[in-house]
């Protein structure tokens, strides 16, 4: 029998979805009540890009969901254009969309659109990404982004020897020289994954334990713009040449998104690392895409970070069910995510570390992949 990801998705999200009705932990809202529920309500679903799987199946998952309960949506993709974004979430307005669930580009470009949204009573849901200087943000859905970066930094640990997997201390001394890369400057979460990974790599830098060779460590130095893959090849080429010249070698490299990592093993693999005599250095991700599980599995890339978008979407799919009934939302943080206007209340779901060692227990186990896409 052939069961897709998909299939699965959306039987998940009618069970998860189901038992949430019965349970309801969801109290009446008094902002929300004015909102008008019909059955069939359109809801207006907007994605950053097609360029990268997670926001595909994030997507199909959403409106999957939505669908299970009834509701029409309007998917949309904006290729990281932002203009693009803009006019897309202005043409959900115009159809009559009743909730907006919102994946931006740049967390602070629409800013507009969403007053314009406000002024209609239609509530906003940021997905996985704050959107800033807003008040019209009603709520958020997403993973600890905090513990993602911390958790990137361990893994980066994890494979030089210093700590194991168990966060007891491994026997390697050091030092050893890394490199730091961070995502998009324009893009919420590329702060939090930093910073998480940086709370934990700075003592070793203080000590001599860890060197950032380049002398490249702060945020805006080593971003990655819209989190291109080939600025991070770019990049890595030039940390090459520019300070691993000498005989020099990189042993480490904080990625903090599968894609730049794929770009940054690229750059290595052309100047000669990935053999028996100069290995490539320890490099970490994000998203457990296909083509990075595969590269663990090759013993290229070292870790990822799993976020299981499934969850994520049943988390969005219940918020805009509650707004959408007058109902308030279940949400478990309404403290850390300050949009620089106000603290969105949010739900925060778990990132797990992926290795070469827990792979098949965490993403063939889950029912996220199937043993054979890995092949
Ligand atoms: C997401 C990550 C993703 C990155 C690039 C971030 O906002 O949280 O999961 O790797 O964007 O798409």
């Amino acid at each position: 029998m052939k069961f897709t990801r998909i299939a699965a998705a959306a039987a998940g999200l009618a069970l998860a979805l189901a038992a949430t009705a019965c349970g309801s932990s969801e109290k009446t809202a008094n902002k929300e009540a004015t909102s008008t529920w019909a059955p069939g309500a359109l809801v207006g679903v907007t994605m950053p890009t097609k360029s990268s799987e997670r926001w595909i199946a994030d997507g199909n998952n959403v409106k999957a969901g939505l669908e299970t309960l009834g509701y029409k949506v309007d998917l949309q993709y904006a290729e990281n254009d932002i203009p693009t974004q803009v006019n897309q979430i202005e043409n959900q307005i115009t159809k009559g969309a009743k909730v907006l669930i919102i994946a931006s580009i740049d967390g602070t470009a629409i800013t507009t659109q969403l007053q314009e949204a406000a002024e209609k009573h239609i509530p906003v849901i940021a997905y996985d990404r704050l959107i800033r200087n807003s008040p019209n943000v009603d709520y958020y859905a997403t993973f600890d982004n905090y513990r993602v970066g911390v958790q990137q930094a361990a893994s980066l640990l994890v494979g030089l020897g210093l700590k194991r997997e168990d966060g007891s201390d491994g026997d390697a001394k050091g030092p050893f020289n890394i490199e730091l890369f961070a995502g998009s400057p324009d893009d919420n979460n590329a702060t939090f994954f930093f910073n998480g990974a940086m709370d934990i790599l700075k003592p070793y830098i203080g000590k001599g334990t860890l060197v950032v060779k380049s002398g490249q460590t702060d945020f805006k130095t080593v971003a990655i713009l819209r989190w291109d893959p080939a600025t991070a090849q770019k990049r890595m080429e030039d940390l090459i040449t520019k300070t691993y010249n000498g005989g020099t070698k990189v042993q480490g490299v904080l990625s903090p998104y599968d894609g730049l990592s794929i770009g940054i093993l690229s750059a290595l693999k052309s100047a000669g690392y990935g053999t028996a005599g100069q290995p490539y250095p320890i490099v970490t991700g994000q998203d457990a895409e296909v083509a990075s599980v595969k590269s663990i599995i090759a013993g290229e890339q070292y870790a990822t970070i799993y976020k299981d978008t499934r969850e994520l979407a049943v988390v969005a799919v219940k918020m805009a069910d509650a707004v959408l009934k007058g109902r308030k939302p279940e949400v478990n943080n309404t403290r850390d995510y300050d949009n620089g206007v106000k603290v969105v209340p949010s739900y925060l779901l778990a990132p797990i570390v992926v290795y070469k060692s827990n792979y098949k227990s965490v993403l063939i186990d889950s029912g996220y992949y199937t043993a054979d896409k890995l092949k």
